[in-house]
């Protein structure tokens, strides 16, 4: 088991990712409504997140799905981050982007979708943000790590990697969770790995225990989508925590990590 702290240490709203302790991103999958968003930032700050995340363009499969708030969030996302004192990290799919979202976010989300577009990692090379670089859904590891290269060796040292699920012959669930992944991405890449398991295994009932072998395997943190209503939810309404879910999951995942000893960061209110 390789639990060690990564080489490269990626300091996102002014918690390390990679270093001693671990990492918690939460918040919904899409930005909806002030309602939403608020509601869901305050309670997972409470139960000890973090990181915020949340989708402002959403890459839908289908046109006729929802395509996020986009410009329309801007100043819900200062209010809130105000507010609760978290940092977002949000996807960007296009470069234009970029610059349009630069002081809203604490980093960028590179998703599954565009992990092969080169052309946006080069730009966010160029940065100096964070970026969250998901492993694309069909791609081998060495092409993930590789595709992390495009950023790094542009000059942005601060890229993390995301494992979220691969497609595979299964389909009683979304993705099928890769902790190969994982562990091989912390022996052979400098950078931090976290895991996805809202995304890679789709049921919210089970992403808790997927986050717990997230966290026994290595993992530097997760990210999970929460929803105040999941039934009521956009995007990803399927795979998204309860408030109430995810403050059950902290408070047990507390407790394997400590055994990992791997502790929350502390400042949080289950950090030990
Ligand atoms: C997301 O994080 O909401 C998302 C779209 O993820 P992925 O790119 O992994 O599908
Ligand atoms: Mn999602």
């Amino acid at each position: 088991m390789q639990t060690s702290p990564s080489t490269q240490i990626v300091n996102v709203g002014g918690f390390d990712i990679g270093g001693p302790h671990f990492t918690v991103i939460a918040g919904p999958c899409s930005i909806e409504s002030r309602d939403q968003f608020l509601q869901t930032a305050l309670g997972v700050k409470a139960s000890g997140a973090h990181i915020l995340r949340g989708g402002i363009w959403k890459m839908r499969t289908s046109t006729r799905d929802f395509q996020g708030l986009g410009t329309d969030s801007f100043n819900l996302i200062k209010e809130v981050c105000q507010q609760t004192g978290l940092s977002l990290i949000s996807e960007v799919t296009d470069i234009r982007q970029i610059e349009e979202i630069y002081d809203l976010v604490g980093g960028f989300q590179v998703g599954a979708r565009n992990m092969h577009n080169y052309s946006l990692l080069k730009e966010l090379g160029m940065q100096k943000k964070p970026v969250l670089l998901k492993r694309g859904f069909a791609a081998l590891i060495n092409e993930w790590i590789k595709a992390s290269e495009y950023i790094t060796k542009g000059g942005n040292p601060n890229v993390i990697l995301c494992e979220r699920g691969i497609r595979t012959f299964e389909t009683a669930t979304r993705n099928t969770l890769d902790l190969n992944a994982v562990v091989y991405a912390k022996q052979n890449s400098p950078l931090p790995v976290i895991v996805d398991p809202s995304h890679a295994v789709g049921i919210s009932s089970l992403v808790p225990q997927l986050a717990y072998a997230a966290a026994a395997a290595g993992a530097d943190g997760i990210i999970v989508e929460v929803h105040p209503r999941p039934s009521e939810a956009l995007s990803d309404g399927m795979q998204a925590l309860t408030l109430a879910d995810f403050d059950t999951m902290m408070k047990k995942l507390s407790r394997i990590l400590t055994a990992v000893d791997r502790p929350l960061h502390k400042g949080t209110l289950y950090a030990n």
